[in-house]
């Protein structure tokens, strides 16, 4: 069999936009003598989120970008967390704030998402920020479905008029990137676990965008032929969402794991670190 799909590429374009965004953060450093921080909250002692948090903290250094590391107990109460997410809402040191999710179970994450001041929310996660967003106003987006949208633009796939099937509706993933994709007039069909017939809707898009957790969900022959592919899913052993061998018989564009969206994710998350600090440096009265 031949392989058709040609691949999205995320790591060249996360590395172009991470160059850029260490060039705007030397300038304001320059300038001001403010150096965008990212501060980063990790509860408990779960070893991904532990390398995910790490991940961060290198490439914002790599970027001129600081970084706090806040680490907590998993036994860490609501009150506690909200209280630090408060504390470094206040901290006028620290332009972004990170939550890294899922948080323990006991813990009420939506409470604690909201504790992080807007102005601050780089990664996306407030219902402000996803207000903003469905409105079409400005504001963060959610890191990883906005850095979806920005390898779409950047292979130039048609998003008009496309039909757009997003497999998932959690509320960082699925359901922004659909709400991105409406807002580029795509038609966008969401499918979540209750969804009857996946395959055979999946069979009707044009582009479709797997965020389930479930390795090599989704197979080829449930693509049309010639398809868009994103595939956003990072399971153990760097296995996607999709049957990556069966769809690259059948896609036309898809993105690898890793290297496809995870960069890209990165990337905004860094970007939009520097984009709080110029914002926040602004509104400093100059002497
Ligand atoms: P999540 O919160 O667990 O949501 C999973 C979604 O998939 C839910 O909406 C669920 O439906 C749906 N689903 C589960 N089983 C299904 C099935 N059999 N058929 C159809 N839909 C099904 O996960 P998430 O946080 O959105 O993450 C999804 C994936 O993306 C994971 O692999 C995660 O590691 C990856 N991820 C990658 C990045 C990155 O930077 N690359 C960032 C974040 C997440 P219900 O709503 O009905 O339960």
């Amino acid at each position: 069999m031949t392989e058709t799909a040609r691949l999205m590429v995320g790591t060249h374009l996360a590395a172009e936009m991470v160059a850029n965004a260490a060039e705007r953060a030397k300038k304001l450093q320059d300038e001001t003598g403010v150096q965008p921080c990212l501060a980063t909250v990790l509860v408990g002692d779960d070893p991904a989120s532990a390398t995910y948090v790490r991940m961060k903290q290198n490439r914002s250094k790599k970027a001129g970008i600081g970084s706090l590391s806040v680490v907590l107990p998993a036994e860490t109460t609501t009150e506690e967390l909200v209280a630090e997410l408060g504390k470094l809402s206040a901290d006028p040191a620290v332009h972004g704030i990170l939550l890294q999710h899922p948080v323990p179970g006991h813990i009420d994450e939506r409470a604690a998402f909201e504790a992080i001041d807007p102005g601050k929310d780089v990664d996306g996660v407030t219902m402000h920020a996803f207000a903003a967003m469905a409105f079409g106003e400005p504001g963060f987006v959610s890191c990883t479905p906005g850095g979806i949208l920005r390898l779409l633009q950047a292979y130039d796939v048609p998003l008009e008029g496309a039909h757009a099937v997003v497999i998932g509706r959690s509320p960082i993933l699925g359901k922004p990137a659909g709400m991105l994709l409406l807002a580029s007039n795509a038609t966008v069909t969401y499918t979540h676990s209750k969804t009857r017939d996946l395959a055979g809707i999946v069979r009707t898009a044009d582009i479709v965008v797997a965020a389930v957790g479930r390795a090599n969900f989704v197979r080829g022959d449930w693509l049309k032929p010639g398809a868009v592919v994103i595939d956003a899913g990072y399971n153990e052993g760097n296995v996607g969402d999709v049957h990556y061998e069966e769809a690259t018989q059948v896609a036309s564009l898809i993105t690898p794991v890793p290297g496809g969206v995870g960069p890209m994710t990165i990337a905004l998350l860094l970007e939009q670190t520097v984009d709080a600090a110029e914002a926040q440096t602004a509104r400093i009265p100059r002497r």
